[in-house]
């Protein structure tokens, strides 16, 4: 095959320190991939990237790749396109457009809020009077330490003793914001309201958050980068930077549907928990005591999804958890009729391996566990509008109380 027609699309994208990457008229194309020689082809492209091309890798034949687009390719991605017959369709016309408009226009008044997406020192800053607001409530955990030096911290809520224990990780994905601003709004609720059900769920379980994992990659998204999805630790084999955390997880590493290549957005790391992320996480999780549903938060696409993702064979309780799954995307529906589709990853989106979910569930036995990926479809993709960020928290806390309700119905809590 020849690839000297991919080398002039290589997009050199090279920040100076201190510089914000700015994607004025970017396009994002997404490709549908039909055979193994485009497959070959798109992965080919993505290898000899830096990995800020892609927004979602070419992993598999019958899936689509997302890519981003600078304006003076268009002529080269277009006969590109040609060449190899890839279907293709024009997803977001100016990326910089999207970005100016995620957050609102005005300034809210409150330091912090669910109006706007905050940073990481205002996330902590909250999380600090949160815990001198409620003192025997809430407990601290500063659980570990970014490649980058950051803390990464958890709260946990407990109302009583020998309550079982329910974990919600957020924001392994850095530009994934609206998990962030989703744990945050449920914590908050399940702090302050009034609702029953509610209560209920605060008084009978207990309740860990860890609201931002990926602290490094989401600083980066804040400060240069807004697209950035990986970890921000160099390996002395690549001048790209990062792996995917949620394929460095110490379950089925490397296997299908994550990458070896340290340019590639899927890159699973040198070796299982290469990451101190992941591996401080996995430590905590361990130490977390009565721990019977994990939960990590994503966007977008609008799926629930459990295990597995190494393999298209069901987990021995698929059944119920397809049946908790289910329950739980009608209950979001409810709301503004958003529609989630759930299944286990390898079937309802792509193979996977090495993610969070799969090593609570297959190593820390963890009986339950359930990603999700939240609004939208691609409209706006991980550029989801402020404005959307109480609506997507108020259906995902519907959605909670369902999973939890028919949870304990089948006698997992
Ligand atoms: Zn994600």
């Amino acid at each position: 095959m020849n690839f000297l027609t991919l080398a002039i699309l290589s997009l050199c994208f090279l920040l100076t320190s201190g510089e914000k990457a700015r994607f004025e008229n970017y396009r994002v194309y997404s490709i549908k991939i039909q055979n193994e020689q485009q497959l070959e082809v798109l992965q080919y492209l993505e290898n000899s990237q830096n990995g800020l091309f892609y927004i979602e890798s070419p992993i598999s034949v019958f899936k689509s790749a997302e890519i981003i687009v600078a304006p003076h390719r268009f002529a080269d991605i277009t006969e590109f396109f040609e060449r190899y017959q890839l279907e293709n369709e024009i997803r977001v016309d100016n990326l910089q457009k999207l970005i100016d408009n995620e957050q609102p226009k005005f300034t809210p008044r409150a330091t912090f809020g669910w109006e706007k997406y905050y940073d990481l020192e205002n996330i902590y800053s909250w999380l600090d009077q949160l815990l001198e607001q409620y003192p025997n409530e809430l407990t601290n955990y500063n659980f570990g330490t970014s490649y980058e030096n950051r803390t990464i911290r958890a709260v946990k809520l407990s109302r009583k003793k020998g309550n079982p224990t329910i974990f919600i990780e957020s924001t392994i994905h850095a530009r994934e914001w609206i998990t962030a601003a989703t744990a945050t709004y449920i914590l908050n609720e399940f702090l302050s309201s009034s609702d029953p059900q509610i209560k209920e769920l605060v008084e009978n379980y207990d309740w860990v958050f860890v609201p931002v994992l990926n602290v490094d990659g989401y600083a980066y998204t804040h400060s240069t980068n807004r697209m950035w999805r990986k970890t921000r630790q160099p390996y002395s084999s690549s001048s790209c930077i990062g792996s995917d955390p949620n394929r460095n997880f110490d379950f089925h590493h490397g296997d299908v549907g994550s990458s070896t290549n340290p340019c590639s957005e899927t890159y699973a790391g040198p070796k299982p928990f290469s990451e101190p992320e992941t591996f401080a996480i996995s430590e905590f999780i361990k130490t977390v005591d009565n721990l019977k549903l994990y939960m990590s938060f994503h966007s977008y696409s609008q799926l629930l999804l459990f295990p597995f993702g190494h393999t298209y064979d069901h987990a021995p309780n698929h059944k119920d958890m397809f049946q908790i799954g289910t329950k739980t995307i009608e209950a979001i529906s409810k709301r503004y009729g958003t529609d989630y589709v759930t299944g286990n990853i390898a079937e309802a989106i792509y193979l996977a391996s090495g993610s969070s979910i799969d090593w609570a569930y297959g190593v820390a036995n963890v009986p339950i566990s359930f990603t999700f990926e939240f609004r939208d479809k691609g409209q706006h993709g991980f550029i989801l509008p402020a404005d959307q960020i109480i609506p997507n928290s108020l259906e995902v806390l519907d959605g909670l109380k369902a999973l939890v309700k028919e949870a304990k119905l089948l006698k997992y809590l």
